[in-house]
């Protein structure tokens, strides 16, 4: 069959597609520990709440109406008048309904927002979507109509105690010219529980503003929800901003319901890219999400279950790896939020695609760094190793799972480092 040249982009099996094929369809050998992917945790309170809000909705007739009716292309009315409202009380933000419009999950916000702004312009040129600080989200790399819609920088990388590090913008190598169509990080990031610093944000900010282009934060692991976010910072936005939100994290994935807070100007583009390509966006997530803002429970749940329930499994995981990984050139990045812990095997003689290879021939699925580094700058001549040393594993599964894979991880890197 001939396909289009979009046909033919949107339908190569590329390696990470082949990844994470990998980790959905979950391995062949029975009792496979998949510590890969993004699935958010099976929080107990979570699922009970659940239950209880759907027979709530289904009784007093919220659940039908959710599933028997088309929204607007901006999204469910009731549910973005409210959640504006949440926002500007919680946060004093300047905002109304004309400043959020839904998409099928957030994925598809990135999609939408990153060819709106990057790729072709009408004159002719070739703009991008800066990345100031790589590792990030590989769900972003694939997503341009156009080609090379990526600039990335590596960071700076702060030691710490207790083989900790964490990263941080390198600001003196950013060059933001006529080339860059916006600026894009996620807060907390994936893959390494990274939390941008209010000065770094500001910093960036100010850059995006100076340089009359959006500052594009990824708020899908942040607050106010879900909240998995274990550091004290100050959620950031205004006119200039474009905040992407998602239910996926609380625990809904299912619904694919994401969340754009920005001006009228680029929520109107996507009120009208979501009519035309999906007439428009899912209104269950909306329904049960507007139902969780009027009884108090979405901020609730976030603050008191959720944030807790993700912080004391990152903290298990970290003392269970430190214990049974003592090499000192292995090293964890601190975890300040999102679901997964960022590992730097320093030195370590294989790639961490071969390590990949090893722990997916035991059952044990993780997620080779080197995937997270696309649109690398060329920042000096040699080769960064750095980028080929790292994995990231989620520590949502119980405490056996983690602790058989977490064992396993151990003798597949001390043998590495031992050969
Ligand atoms: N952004 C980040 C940083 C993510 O980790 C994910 C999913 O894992 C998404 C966006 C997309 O999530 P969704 O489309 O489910 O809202």
């Amino acid at each position: 069959m001939q396909f289009s040249k979009f046909g033919e982009k949107f339908n190569r099996y590329s390696g990470i597609t082949r990844l994470m094929d990998d980790l959905n369809k979950g391995l062949r050998t029975p009792g496979a520990i998949m510590l890969g992917g993004g699935n958010p945790g099976a929080i107990p309170e979570m699922l009970d709440y659940f239950h209880q809000a759907t027979a709530d909705m289904l009784e007093n007739g919220e659940l039908v109406s959710a599933l028997g009716n088309y929204d607007g292309p901006q999204g469910k009315n009731t549910f973005l008048t409210a959640l504006a409202a949440l926002l500007k009380e919680q946060y004093g933000w300047d905002i109304s309904e004309k400043n959020i419009s839904l998409t099928n999950g957030s994925q598809s916000a990135f999609f939408y927002l990153f060819n709106l702004l990057a790729g072709k312009q009408i004159d002719g040129s070739h703009k991008k979507i800066l990345l100031p600080l790589a590792p990030e989200y590989i769900g972003y790399s694939d997503a341009g109509l156009d080609e090379d819609i990526f600039i990335s920088y590596r960071p700076e990388i702060e030691h710490l105690d207790n083989r900790m590090f964490k990263y941080h913008v390198d600001f003196e190598h950013l060059e933001v010219d006529d080339s860059v169509a916006a600026i894009c990080v996620s807060r907390p990031t994936n893959p390494t529980g990274n939390v941008l610093t209010d000065t770094e944000i500001f910093k960036l900010d100010k850059l995006a503003q100076d340089n009359g282009i959006p500052l594009i934060i990824d708020n899908a692991y942040g607050t106010p929800f879900p909240n998995i976010i274990f550091e004290e910072v100050t959620p950031f936005w205004n006119k200039n901003t474009i905040l992407c939100m998602s239910l996926s994290k609380l625990g809904l994935p299912g619904v694919r319901c994401g969340i754009v807070i920005a001006n009228e100007e680029i929520t109107q583009a996507l009120t009208n890219l979501n009519g035309i390509i999906s007439l428009a966006p899912g209104g269950f997530g909306p329904a049960i999400a507007k139902h969780m803002i009027d009884s108090g429970d979405l901020l609730r749940l976030s603050e008191s279950v959720i944030k807790p329930f993700y912080q004391d499994r990152a903290k298990f995981a970290v003392s269970l790896l430190q214990e049974s990984i003592t090499d000192n050139r292995f090293k964890i990045h601190k975890p300040e939020g999102a679901i997964f812990l960022w590992l730097w095997f320093d030195e370590l003689p294989i790639s961490t695609m071969e390590l990949y290879e090893r722990l997916k021939a035991r059952g044990v699925l993780i997620v080779p760094g080197d995937y997270f580094f696309f649109g690398q700058k060329e920042q000096s001549e040699e080769k960064w190793d750095h980028s080929h040393q790292c994995l990231r594993m989620n520590y949502v599964q119980d405490e056996a799972k983690m602790r058989d894979g977490i064992a396993i991880i151990a003798e597949e890197v001390i043998k590495a480092y031992s050969a």
